[in-house]
């Protein structure tokens, strides 16, 4: 291993003020490289392929918080369902149905956020603001009582434009507290707020990120 796991860990840690969580994105790392960030004192890791939470989940050790991250394919949900502590990315009302039905299945109640779609890349996934507030308006999702939606979730544009990275992050910001007043006043765990990668989580703090989402410089370049 010649990423120095802990030294890096430490220096994001650092970076980040009191009340944001960190999820170190381990997808596409070996097995040592999380053995690393969880002897260093790293509880939740956020994965985006099921077929690598397959092989990491049993090898490490049980009190790890496994969040998931990436689009996930409806088809994919029952693997997760009986372990994942958050879902990160739910960007429709049938994959948030499905969580509820798997969900149900194992007895258990998924954390999940909704992912929206702030950046300017045609290509990432999440609802349009608009499409969000319909989801919510249109009410459904009230009766599945074995998902809870606890917050958003955003990836911004990657782009060296700081001022737009900030822009699109205030403006989930805003969109936060707007469905909050109008959904989830008296919901304290609908508080998560997940923006920020490694190299906008520094900005994603400032516009009041409580979750930073940082693999590369924790862990190094990812080999594909
Ligand atoms: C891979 C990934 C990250 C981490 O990206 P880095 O640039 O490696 O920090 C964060 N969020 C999501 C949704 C990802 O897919």
């Amino acid at each position: 291993m010649n990423v120095d796991v802990a030294k890096n860990l430490k220096e994001v840690l650092g970076n980040l003020p009191e009340g944001v969580s960190l999820v170190a994105i381990s997808k596409f790392h070996p097995l040592e490289y999380l053995e690393a960030a969880y002897a260093a004192g790293q509880r939740i890791f956020g994965e985006s392929h099921e077929q690598e939470l397959r092989v990491k989940v049993p090898a490490l050790p049980q009190d790890i918080v496994w969040h998931f991250i990436g689009h996930l394919q409806t088809n994919k949900v029952k693997y997760i369902a009986p372990y994942i502590s958050m879902i990160e990315a739910v960007d429709s009302f049938k994959l948030l149905k499905e969580i509820d039905k798997q969900a149900a299945r194992c007895g258990r109640v998924i954390d999940v956020l909704l992912e929206l779609h702030i950046a300017e890349e045609a290509t990432k996934y999440g609802l349009s603001l608009d499409a969000c507030r319909e989801l919510l308006r249109e009410g459904e999702w009230r009766a599945l009582e074995h998902v809870r939606i606890c917050g958003l979730m955003m990836m911004a544009s990657n782009t060296d434009d700081e001022s737009q990275v900030a822009a699109e992050m205030n403006e989930a910001a805003d969109f936060f507290d707007e469905v909050k007043r109008d959904y989830f006043a008296d919901a304290d765990y609908f508080c998560h707020r997940s923006w920020g990668m490694s190299q906008d989580y520094q900005i994603a703090v400032k516009c009041r990120s409580n979750m930073v989402r940082v693999g590369t410089f924790i862990f190094g370049p990812r080999v594909y």
